[in-house]
């Protein structure tokens, strides 16, 4: 069988068609600009050059209309006819507390995505989207949705309650949920695996650090905290939201620059982080050069940066009594060098001591601790399309 990953964000769609007899890849792609003037799509067939397709497209059916032709096309298509195609897996970003795995998407879960719209008002109604024009175009085969919000559900009321009155957890579903579970889950697998110890009696921290970046801490199989909590804007500094702050400073700057909540949302999510510490870029390339040429502002961003993902690493081995390795992944986690150096530093006090020069690498699955290192320090790729083609495998055979 091979399984279409859907993958829908307001005006972008992602996809990837999976073989499962053996996991291959066989085409991935990017529906850019959707209902947007100026659409294209990129489309890399497996040993095929890729495609660029410029073409207006008013919204997603129109937009996976386009996805599925291109995939039968005979020059630089990667299936033959789409009854190649025996399930969908779509992203879905918020589960809320109704979904702790993977589900076959049926009219009740529909349902409950909806319900979640008004706490993922920027993601949910997209994935919906998605999820919506693929049963139209492919009303025959089963479709999948895999929650970012499903592994982190093992989290108890410990971690998972703020300190405000209860009644906004019963009435409003105010509590952390996390996200970006789907690459937490693969890489804490892949670091089980390469610690050769079974998966539950592991101590593990991910790092998926990216432009948006969480943290998580998992025990014995289960994850018992992590950075991101009611939204995405908790946590780690990450490319353009603050993560952690105290909360008087949203009221506070609402009134001296005037904002109403939606403009305080976007300022928090869009124009903080390392994009407004640094004034350089949201790009932790581009801060790493500014800041190598002197830049200050940079060199404090990196440093608040480092920071914060040091505090997460020494809370989560406070809360997991010990660890036995923390993972790198995600763009910044797998590529940057130096980032992982800094954040690293001056740990081994809590057993963790890296190999500077083995450390020099990109990636690449990899064990870049010393060998004295009382916690392993791995590189991991993460691969959520793969674990969602897994996940809608497994539920459609
Ligand atoms: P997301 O999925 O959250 O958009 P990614 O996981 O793709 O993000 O990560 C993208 C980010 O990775 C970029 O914004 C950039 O900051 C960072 N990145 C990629 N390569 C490097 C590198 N070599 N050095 C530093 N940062 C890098």
């Amino acid at each position: 069988m091979k399984v279409l990953v859907v993958n829908a964000g307001s005006s972008s769609i992602k996809y990837q068609v999976v073989d499962m007899t053996d996991e291959s890849v066989l085409a991935v792609g990017l529906v850019d600009r959707v209902g947007i003037p100026g659409t294209t799509l990129d489309h890399s067939p497996m040993g095929k050059d890729k495609v660029t397709i410029k073409k207006d497209l008013p919204d997603h059916t129109a937009g996976m209309e386009l996805v599925l032709q291109v995939l039968v096309n005979e020059e630089y298509g990667c299936i033959k006819s789409m009854d190649e195609i025996g399930a969908v897996g779509h992203r879905v970003v918020h589960g809320g507390e109704a979904f702790a795995a993977s589900v076959v998407i049926d009219d009740e879960v529909k349902r409950v995505i909806k319900d979640c719209f008004e706490i993922a008002p920027l993601h949910n109604p997209p994935n919906m989207m998605g999820i919506e024009a693929c049963q139209r175009l492919m009303p025959n085969v089963k479709h999948v949705a895999v929650f970012d919000t499903a592994f982190h559900q093992t989290m108890g009321p410990a971690n998972f309650m703020y300190a405000l009155p209860y009644d906004v957890y019963e009435k409003y579903r105010v509590r952390r949920y996390g996200f970006h579970g789907t690459s937490h889950f693969y890489v804490a697998h892949r670091a089980a695996e390469m610690l050769g110890k079974p998966y539950e009696e592991c101590k593990i921290i991910t790092l998926h650090l990216g432009n948006g970046a969480s943290m998580a801490a998992i025990k014995d199989g289960k994850v018992i905290d992590t950075s991101m909590g009611f939204t995405p804007l908790e946590g780690l500094v990450m490319g353009t939201r603050s993560g952690d702050i105290d909360p008087a400073i949203v009221f506070f700057l609402m009134d001296k620059l005037g904002m109403n909540s939606s403009e305080a949302n976007n300022y928090f999510n869009k124009k903080s982080g390392m994009l407004g510490l640094s004034g350089v870029s949201n790009d932790l390339r581009d801060i790493l050069e500014a800041a190598g040429s002197g830049n200050e502002r940079a060199k404090i961003a990196l440093d608040v940066y480092y920071n914060k993902v040091k505090g997460y690493i020494g809370n989560y081995i406070a809360k997991l009594n010990g660890v036995d390795c923390l993972v790198f992944t995600a763009g910044v986690g797998e590529n940057a060098i130096d980032i992982r150096e800094n954040v690293c530093s001056n740990l081994d006090y809590l057993g963790i001591k890296m190999d500077v020069e083995k450390n020099k690498v990109r990636g690449k699955e990899v064990d870049v601790a010393t060998a004295d290192s009382k916690v392993r320090i791995f590189l991991i790729p993460t691969n959520e399309e793969l674990v969602i083609a897994r996940d809608t495998f497994g539920l459609a055979k």
